[in-house]
């Protein structure tokens, strides 16, 4: 038996198929491109290998197709796949506030996803196609969605309401909502049974730093702040996301420079964060680093005010929480950029908080700590897996566990 989960974006379908007894990959892959010129197929099978080639592919349903194809056993099609897939678990970004937990997919959950088109117009709009393509191509086979705002939704009134005029909340439920959950659910997890404690006694501050950057503090497994909000504009400086900026802004460079709301959109969206502060040709902090090793000292000041940020945040969540037992580094940087980890935990010795530059600096996979001995806080990189979590979520739910 296994568990399939799908992950469909704007231009994109990713897939991993877990085996149900044990969640290892048996196969993942993705279609890349879709309505694109070189749309392409590349998956690995269990043995590993990367296989890859262009397809014909225009839509959705059309890649979800391709993957089913690829994953049947030829010989015997329909009647193998569906004694083999126990359940599909899709990633939906937004639930809004009607979802905290994994649900079965029934028309009620995809009119909630449609009612959250306004709030992730990027991400929900193809999580829903990825669905619909699945219950046409699979229709015996459960569906669960697994949301990226779910794990948020235990944040209290107090952490999640802006200083707006509460009407704006009450009927237009502008609020924090928070977004990576199914990263720092699964992190804050993987710390507890890291370290061999229970989750109910821990609190940990999870630092999910990809392409996308957000931090959330985790008390006794539930998410009781996290630094993205309405959007996941807020919070840390990112690759091209600006981050927290002084709302005012936006009002002066649209009547100084002119700018049209979707300019200014733009600009903080895509044109900002690590990009924009360093001035170089990509976001990509492996180009920062390069651009910092040819004396470019933007970069270096780029890079200060990315961990400054981090900093910053860790502070606040350490009071919010009232005290640390152990900070996650996850994601693209926050696994593997030391520097970055280095930088951000520098100069809190006062507070516990120490790094062994020798661990942290050693190149290594996995989970692991990088605390020195005379720190009072676990520090600790855990390489992210939300696919795993999902096809956990799946699994739990289908065999009757959380509903
Ligand atoms: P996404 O948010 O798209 O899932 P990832 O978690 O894969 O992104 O993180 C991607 C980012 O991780 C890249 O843009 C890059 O900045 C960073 N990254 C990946 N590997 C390294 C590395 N070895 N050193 C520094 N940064 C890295």
């Amino acid at each position: 038996m296994h568990v399939l989960v799908i992950n469909a974006g704007s231009s994109s379908v990713k897939f991993t198929l877990f085996s149900k007894s044990n969640l290892q990959v048996v196969a993942d892959g993705l279609v890349e491109r879709i309505g694109l010129k070189e749309t392409r197929l590349s998956y690995r099978m269990g043995d590993g290998s990367l296989t890859s080639r262009n397809v014909q592919v225009t839509d959705t349903r059309q890649a979800v197709a391709l993957i089913a194809d690829l994953l049947l056993d030829n010989d015997q099609k329909e009647s193998r796949f569906q004694m083999e897939i126990a359940g599909i678990g899709h990633r939906v970004v937004h639930g809004g506030e009607w979802i905290n937990r994994p649900v079965i997919i029934d028309s009620k959950v995809k009119q909630i996803i449609k009612d959250c088109f306004d709030l992730a117009p990027l991400h929900n709009p193809p999580n829903l196609s990825g669905i619909e393509a699945c219950e046409d191509i699979f229709p015996d086979i459960a569906q669960v969605a697994v949301f990226d705002t779910a794990f948020h939704a235990s944040i209290p009134e107090h952490a999640f309401l802006y200083g707006l005029p509460f009407q704006f909340y009450r009927e237009d439920k502008i609020r924090r909502y928070g977004f990576h959950g199914t990263s720092h659910q699964y992190v804050s997890r993987s710390a507890a049974e890291f370290l061999n404690r229970p989750i109910e006694e821990l609190k940990t501050i999870s630092c999910h730093l990809g392409n996308g950057c957000s931090i959330t503090a985790v008390d006794g497994g539930n998410s009781i702040d996290t630094s993205m909000g309405f959007t996941p504009l807020e919070g840390l400086v990112m690759g091209t996301r600006c981050g927290d900026i002084d709302p005012a802004i936006i009002f002066y460079l649209m009547s100084k420079k002119h700018l049209t709301h979707q300019k200014v959109n733009e600009l903080l969206n895509k044109k900002s964060g690590l990009l924009g502060l360093a001035e170089t040709e990509s976001s990509d902090l492996r180009d920062i680093f390069e651009a910092q090793k040819a004396g470019k000292q933007q970069a270096d000041t780029a890079v200060e005010v990315f961990t400054y940020r981090i900093k910053k945040y860790i502070g606040a969540y350490v009071f919010a929480l009232g005290g640390v037992d152990t900070i996650v580094f996850t994601a693209g940087i926050g696994e593997n950029a030391a520097s970055v980890r280095e930088m951000t935990c520098r100069g809190m010795d006062r507070l516990g908080i120490v790094l062994d530059p020798k661990k942290n600096a050693a190149d290594q996979n996995g989970t692991r700590e990088i605390q020195h001995q005379r720190s009072k806080v676990k520090i600790l990189v855990i390489p992210t897996n939300e696919e795993k979590e999902i096809a956990d979520q799946t699994l739990a739910l289908l065999s009757g566990g959380e509903s």
